[in-house]
């Protein structure tokens, strides 16, 4: 027998951002896809209308590219089973609809809303039925349906769910799962505006798009034994089910902006990388066979494997996506992290070659988000007044007298420097030492608080002189001097 290519789908609701949890969903879809190879498709659900967010869409593709999950098929790229937009199908569900009217599987209710109301308020209290609707229009005799249609009474087509018996599935991660039929819902699948529902749009086309593989958040998992019911009642295949676990917060609770931020876009603004995002998030819920952490996209697609889903909930770490962070920016090359910080860096750093070579080597073992670089960085542009107790440091034995003699001896030499680069700056303070009976230490030090204002700076004195660059740096040393001279 032969397998049928494996087809998953990421099946969004342009309804706002994109989280961590629809990240995630795309992303093991993605996988699921890759390592089995297969192919993934992406499919837009914008069939409730009421809930579209504008540029949601826009948001959705873009977050795909940038994280580098290249859908095989899709609204943008075309393919087969298209249109890939729900709204562009609407004829397509009607059909359906009907012919599981036709056969005993579905049935058109005329209960108005208001009526609906009443009884999802006596439900509450009462216990009252599954979904809230007593199923008053599942057995209207035919020559009363007739009239009311002939009237052109608005309705929707409910799902006739079996009373008895029960719906048993299995969930690749769940296992399987019995609910009695009975707590099933009589379910709208097509809206008095000729809308299906987003429960019925999203198994027809599972279905006509040849998906094998669905795989969404646990959510999701109330609702399959409704979904099965639909295909049952069309006698089609049922697909895999990849419920993935809850994502809860370090806390314990769900995952909400209480935590930190959860829209893709906050997290990039905030500092992260892509692959430092993919990463953390593909071991949301997956775990390899041999805890390994770090993993590009290409060697999830490689290893990534379904029975390595867990279903206890995952925990979306802060810290720990600090750390993803770090090791993805350490493993950068230089000209690629001048080109992911470039937005975070001082103007008078880019375009010269040894200014961006020096800041690649100063921070890029030290940081662990972009937005930490113009903090780093600031005292580049910008001096602010520093205490004169700075020059004092015991274990460069500076002193206010040592920082006194140095500034003095030190300010006419760099004056006279005829080149301001590191090297010269580097061999030329470095030949003063001794002349100065002072070790390079407590002679390096004063220039660094001079020059920058700041006791901790990534880097040295030579650097800080260097990246300040040759008019600044004298500026603030004389000042530096000036305010030694009158202590
Ligand atoms: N449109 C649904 C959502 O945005 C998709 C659920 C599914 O994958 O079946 O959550």
């Amino acid at each position: 027998m032969t397998h049928p290519v494996v087809r998953t789908r990421f099946a969004p609701s342009p309804t706002g951002l994109m989280h961590v949890g629809n990240l995630r969903t795309a992303l093991f879809e993605y996988l699921i896809a890759r390592s089995m190879g297969g192919q993934f498709i992406l499919r837009i659900e914008d069939t409730d209308q009421g809930r579209l967010v504008e540029g949601a869409i826009d948001i959705i593709y873009n977050t795909l590219r940038q994280v580098g999950l290249r859908h095989d098929e899709g609204p943008d790229v075309g393919g087969p089973y298209g249109p890939y937009v729900q709204s562009e199908r609407r004829h397509v569900y009607k059909p359906y609809a009907e012919q599981l009217i036709r056969e005993g599987h579905a049935y058109r209710c005329f209960c108005s809303r208001e009526r609906l109301e009443q009884l999802r308020e006596r439900s509450g209290t009462e216990g009252g039925f599954a979904g809230g609707y007593d199923r008053h229009c599942r057995n209207l005799p035919p020559h009363e349906i007739d009239r009311l249609l002939e009237a052109q009474t608005p309705h929707v087509i409910r799902q006739k769910m079996p009373l008895t018996g029960s719906t048993t599935f299995v969930d690749a991660v769940y296992g399987s799962i019995t609910v009695e039929n009975s707590e099933l819902e009589d379910q709208v699948l097509l809206k008095s505006d000729g809308f299906p529902t987003y429960n019925f749009a999203n198994v027809i086309d599972d279905h006509l798009m040849a998906i094998t593989h669905v795989v969404r958040g646990s959510e999701y998992l109330s609702s399959t034994p409704k979904y099965n019911q639909l295909y049952e009642a069309f006698g089609w295949d049922v697909p895999v089910y990849v419920h993935l676990p809850l994502i809860l917060g370090a806390d314990g609770k769900k995952l909400s902006k209480r935590h930190g931020s959860t829209g893709y876009h906050d997290l990039i603004t905030e500092g992260y990388l892509p692959e430092a995002i993919v990463n953390a998030i593909a071991l949301l819920g997956w775990c390899p066979k041999d805890n390994r952490e770090l993993f590009s996209l290409e060697e999830l697609c490689r290893d990534f494997d379904v029975t390595g889903i867990s279903k206890s909930p995952s925990v979306f770490d802060y810290g720990k996506l600090d750390w993803f962070n770090a090791a993805y920016i350490k493993a950068l090359d230089p000209s690629a992290f001048i080109e992911r910080a470039r937005s975070f860096l001082p103007a008078s750093v880019l375009g010269d070659e040894q200014r961006e070579l020096l800041v690649v080597d100063m921070l890029k073992p030290r940081i662990s988000r972009l937005t930490e670089i113009p903090e780093r960085l600031r005292f580049i542009d910008r001096i602010e007044d520093y205490p004169l107790s700075l020059f004092e440091n015991k274990k460069s034995k500076s002193t206010l007298e040592s920082a006194r003699v140095a500034l003095n001896a030190l300010i006419p030499v760099l004056e006279s420097l005829s080149e301001w680069s590191r090297s010269s700056l580097h061999d030329t303070l470095m030949a003063q030492a001794e002349p100065l009976g002072m070790k390079t230490g407590q002679m390096l030090w004063p220039l660094r608080i001079a020059a920058s204002g700041l006791e901790v700076t990534p880097g040295g004195a030579i650097e800080v002189l260097f990246l300040v660059g040759r008019a600044e740096s004298l500026r603030r040393l004389e000042s530096g001097r000036q305010r030694l001279a009158q202590a």
